[in-house]
């Protein structure tokens, strides 16, 4: 079966974390296509840090050195907070009955699943495939129970069946968030280190998460 990785996020900014995942579920899962799912206004968190537009702009700089990978902005034309199982309904629609999907996502992320509308039904529309990251909390109880159901050690049982399975892709986690990246921004120290180079130019060009020009001494 075809497989198709969905890796959805605010990506405010993207940075050189992500697109370790995405290299990462390239190479291990051998997926037929990789797509970064960009969230307009995520309903479990707050306000991010660059508009719609500028998140996208960075987000199609970083994946353009990559044309192995995809952007689809469909939850930006969407009204309404950005649902991950509205936006992985239309995605199933779109593909063939015997294509298999994985929705890719880091174990912090994977722990407050629950929180998620519709959540259980997620499995119904594809795989997990679960990333290690650096300080993730203990899944929840209702995870644990709904693991128990779904894990697989085997990564070819995510084409063999379309739907359904939780799989933990075991790596070196590379310890990089998001919120790193805007907090040394907004002190006005680089986080070019963290960065493709052309999305740390794009923050400073714009003067992104409070961007002033470098600190003295910083
Ligand atoms: P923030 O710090 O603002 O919460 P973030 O770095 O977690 O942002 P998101 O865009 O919120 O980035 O994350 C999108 C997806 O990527 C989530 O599933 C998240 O768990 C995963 N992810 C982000 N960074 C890493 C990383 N370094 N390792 C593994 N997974 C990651």
């Amino acid at each position: 079966m075809k497989l198709t990785a969905i890796f959805g996020g605010t990506f405010d900014p993207v940075h050189l974390g992500h697109l370790a995942v995405a290299e990462e579920v390239r190479a291990r899962l051998a997926c037929d296509r990789l797509v970064f799912l960009i969230a307009k206004s995520p309903p479990l968190r707050g306000v991010p840090g660059a508009r719609p537009e500028q998140r996208l702009a960075m987000l199609k700089l970083a994946v353009a050195a990559h044309p192995e990978f995809e952007v689809d902005a469909r939850e930006l034309e969407r009204s309404g907070p950005s649902y991950t199982v509205l936006s992985l309904e239309a995605l199933r629609d779109e593909m063939d009955d015997d294509a298999a999907l994985v929705w890719v996502l880091g174990q912090d992320a994977y722990a407050g699943l629950p929180g998620w509308l519709r959540w259980r039904e997620l499995l119904e529309l594809g795989h997990l495939a679960v990333l290690e990251r650096h300080g993730a909390v203990e899944d929840p109880k209702a995870l644990r129970d709904l693991a128990r159901m779904h894990a697989t050690n085997n990564i070819e049982d995510l084409r063999a069946k379309r739907s359904g399975c939780i799989y933990h892709l075991r790596q070196a986690p590379v310890d990089i968030s998001a919120t790193e990246v805007r907090a040394l921004v907004s002190q006005g120290r680089s986080a070019e280190h963290l960065l493709p180079s052309s999305v740390w130019a794009y923050i400073t060009a714009n003067g992104l998460y409070g961007w002033h020009g470098a600190e003295p001494g910083s």
